[in-house]
């Protein structure tokens, strides 16, 4: 891989907020006549001869320039705020996958064989099956932890009855479905302690409203397919470390099992990132507005979202994140059955599994045989769009009432 040109030479990165980042970084290098946006570039083959120079690229499986520019833009945002912290502010770009479940299996291949991995109990499911199976072959042993529970956490991760201490922590933070926040800086300090590397699928809160390796994680992962890439239209994932041997580890990862990106769906996931944050303010805007009104429905049993002041999480996501986000978690009256039903009665708000796009969908969980016992049979998750914020209550607040049978 070519050095990926800066930003921009004016700008240098960790001075400037990451709402300007998300629309700078990753740029061409400024010549006259030049073009504003990186091309999509279509080759598999590139002309080389000989032993091949550090950084000269060769092949399409191991590195092209149609990835670059997103890279560049993903680790820029990521460490928006290290010169703040005392981190470095340069370091490897990200790596893009061609979804996050490839760029979470990479990241798992960094678990010596039979190492421990400690993992939130409510976690993206299909992060939960790929540990399961892992566990399953024998590379690996997973305990299962709530990851609101900090103490459980502490004594999980230096391990019990004569246990080895984690060789990983995992973290997603707020987690699918459910939302708990993780207490990143304790977690990261406490995993660092007994030697275990600490990765966190950042996929629901964005570089824009927490940026985990500011705290110590070694490995930051996102589902690009969500809010980077804002749409709906792509699935691929992305990891960010600041370390270069991990870099070169997942980088190896992507090369020999061959989860690549398509240059096309990466040239719309940097589109879509240039808006990242007007799309997560305003979704986190309307999803404020909806938890709010929805908390005080009559046909709702519970609201989850870390920006209420009586949600669980409120105090631990105010101290460190940037915001709440937009995913909200609702449970309706009538049961799984009322769940149902409220998906069912809805028009606006599209019925699909995924989330982050610009539309606002819902799902009821448990409607996955896959997805965690504990999470309620209830449990409607919402992904709250960009849409006007009273076309999206008209159409929730009716589908709730015809969902209740009034
Ligand atoms: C969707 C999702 C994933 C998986 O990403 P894909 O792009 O669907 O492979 C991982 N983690 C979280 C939190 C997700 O929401």
């Amino acid at each position: 891989m070519t050095t990926p040109a800066p930003a921009s030479p004016d700008l240098p990165h960790a001075t400037v907020s990451p709402r300007t980042l998300a629309v700078s970084a990753g740029r061409p290098a400024r010549t006259a006549g030049g073009s504003v946006n990186p091309p999509v570039v279509l080759t598999s083959t590139f002309v080389s001869q000989g032993a091949p120079a550090a950084g000269e690229h060769l092949y399409g499986r191991m590195g092209t320039p149609a990835w670059e520019p997103f890279e560049e833009a993903l680790a820029v945002l990521e460490r928006a705020d290290h010169l703040a912290t005392g981190r470095p502010a340069d370091g490897p770009p990200a790596t893009v996958f061609a979804s996050g479940m490839a760029a979470i299996d990479a990241t798992l291949a960094l678990v010596p064989v039979g190492g421990r991995v400690v993992v939130p109990r409510h976690a993206y499911q299909v992060t939960l099956v790929l540990l399961r199976e892992q566990a399953e072959r024998g590379l690996l042993r997973v305990d299962q932890v709530d990851v609101a529970d900090t103490e459980a956490v502490l004594a999980t991760l230096r391990g019990r009855d004569g246990d080895a201490p984690a060789a990983m922590l995992w973290l997603e933070s707020p987690t699918n479905p459910m939302l708990e926040v993780a207490d990143l800086p304790v977690l990261i300090a406490a995993a660092h302690d007994v030697g275990a590397l600490v990765v966190v699928d950042s996929t629901f809160a964005t570089p824009l409203l927490q940026r985990p390796l500011a705290h110590g994680a070694d490995v930051v992962v996102h589902s690009v397919t969500k809010y980077l890439a804002g749409h709906s239209d792509v699935v691929l994932g992305a990891t960010v470390t600041d370390s270069p041997a991990l870099h070169a580890r997942l980088v190896g990862h992507r090369t020999t099992h061959g989860a690549i990106a398509g240059p096309f769906e990466v040239w719309l996931a940097l589109r879509g990132l240039r808006t990242l944050a007007l799309r997560v303010e305003r979704a986190q805007h309307n999803a404020a507005e909806l938890a709010r009104r929805l908390d005080a429905h009559a046909h709702v049993v519970e609201v989850r979202y870390p920006g209420l002041p009586a949600d669980p999480g409120h105090d631990r996501a105010r101290a460190q994140m940037d915001g709440f986000g937009a995913i909200l978690g609702l449970r309706p009256v009538g049961g799984p059955a009322g769940a149902d039903a409220l998906v069912a009665a809805v028009r606006l708000w599209v019925p699909a599994t995924s989330l982050g796009g610009v539309e606002s969908t819902l799902e009821r969980r448990r409607r996955f045989a896959t997805e965690s016992p504990t999470v309620p049979e209830d449990l409607v998750r919402l992904s709250v769009g960009i849409e006007d914020v009273e076309d999206l209550w008209a159409d929730l607040s009716a589908a709730l009432d015809a969902a209740a049978g009034v």
